[in-house]
């Protein structure tokens, strides 16, 4: 058998992975970091006592998945944060739902129109408080400039493929939708 690894101070370490892996910003959308996002979905100690980081991509195939594993890894290596592992799990799948209510208004706040459509998924008496941008959550998102409900989508792909591109019929602003997934 092997020597048991010592997990003294372990949760001051993971504590202090957090609050590291907290400042990593989404490398396309730099207001919001990894976490608000709902890409960090864990720090974890492995049995051989590596520090595992457990990541669930966005969209298959955005290629800022490569980016993220990368700024997680300089962050851990700057805060000397090592050995750690970033270990990508696919399910349960990203959902535009565990983007945080703060990142939605941060985007909101960056001209982008939040993911709609968190309705049925949040069930009744939550702790969360869903703020509700739209009358409708089928309906075209309103404007993060004027907040207009009066919008039309310009083209299905907007600045990345995760999200299309909107105008805004009243302050004739185009504007990038975060998609609902
Ligand atoms: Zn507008």
């Amino acid at each position: 058998m092997s020597s048991t690894p010592n997990f003294a101070g372990d949760a001051e370490t993971l504590a202090r992975a957090w609050s590291v892996l907290e400042s990593v910003p989404d490398p396309e959308i730099p207001v919001v970091s990894i976490r608000e996002l709902g890409i960090l979905r864990g720090v974890e100690r492995s049995e051989d006592g590596t520090l595992e980081v457990v990541i669930t991509p966005t969209y298959s195939g955005c290629p800022a998945m490569a980016h993220i594993a990368e700024d997680i890894a300089h962050a851990l290596e700057r805060a000397g944060l090592t050995p750690h592992r970033i270990k990508t799990v696919l399910a349960p799948a990203w959902t535009t739902d565990w983007i945080t209510d703060e990142a939605r208004e941060k985007l909101r706040a960056y001209g982008i129109a939040p993911p709609g459509g968190r309705c049925a998924s949040t069930p009744a008496g939550a702790s969360e408080q869903t703020i509700r941008f739209v009358p409708r959550a089928a309906a075209a998102p309103a404007c993060p400039h004027c907040g207009s409900a009066h919008t039309e989508r310009l083209s299905q792909f907007g600045s990345t493929a995760c999200k299309a591109l909107y105008r805004c019929l009243d302050c004739r602003e185009p504007f990038d939708y975060f998609k609902p997934y």
